[in-house]
């Protein structure tokens, strides 16, 4: 038997310091995971932890180059949410929190790139948030370091530039849900297996990027994340 059509290539990132890939089996991004950027968003309040995803294939992966994004179609307001990003190196459902460290391969730093006018008419018309979360290259993410190096990454200064301006500056230790438990909810609806990446939300300090813009972000003790906002993909 052979494929009728080209198979899809295996969404990757590259491991920190070694030759290594890390395959990406899902993404699953956390909404609303900072007090203060669920006040900037017009919330207020502890609710549960709620997710959505994006595509294994929305990956952009950027080592230690500058990666290069090309502005998306359809909006006018591309924003940027820098986040720490959890690979899953364990299968597992229903994890306890306490167990959750176990099912930790290593950590990144992700951008969970959205078209905010998309996003924002969905939840006026209760509508999913695919088209303003799921597009191609939505989601740029770092290397990946193992958690031998890292540690548990449960604080850290979480930052992001554009242009060389501070716009994102907090701490991963102010997360509403803190990893282990968003690992414990998130495993109760959906089966984690290896490949698996959890995007933990975004601290305060959302906006809007242009082509040319350039941002450069990170969280302390896992590594930076360099990205230019490119021109409109041509075909
Ligand atoms: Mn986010």
């Amino acid at each position: 038997m052979a494929y009728v059509i080209p198979a899809p290539p295996q969404a990757v990132v590259p491991v920190a310091g070694s030759t290594d890939l890390f395959p990406v089996h899902r993404i699953y991004c956390v909404g609303r995971n900072y007090e203060e950027h669920a006040r900037e968003m017009g919330f207020t309040g502890r609710e549960p932890p709620f997710f959505f995803a994006k595509p294994a294939d929305a990956l952009l992966p950027v080592a230690e180059e500058t990666g290069e994004m090309p502005y998306p179609p359809g909006t006018q307001s591309l924003h940027h949410e820098i986040e720490l990003v959890v690979a899953i190196g364990r299968r597992g459902r229903e994890i306890a929190a306490a167990s959750a460290p176990a099912h930790i391969w290593g950590y990144a730093v992700g951008l969970d790139m959205t078209r905010r006018d998309l996003q924002g008419e969905a939840k006026r018309l209760g509508r999913p948030w695919e088209i303003g979360k799921g597009f191609d290259f939505s989601a740029p993410v770092s290397s990946v370091r193992p958690v031998e190096k890292t540690g548990e990454v449960n604080r850290g200064r979480i930052w992001l530039k554009v242009n060389g301006q501070l716009r994102q500056d907090s701490d991963v230790s102010k997360m509403i849900w803190k990893v282990s438990e968003t690992i414990e909810h998130l495993s109760k609806y959906f089966e984690l297996v290896p490949g698996d990446l959890v995007f933990t939300g975004t601290p305060e300090g959302v906006a809007a990027v242009v082509p040319g813009d350039v941002l450069e972000g990170g969280v302390d003790g896992v590594g930076t994340l360099h990205l230019k906002i490119a021109p409109p993909a041509q075909d």
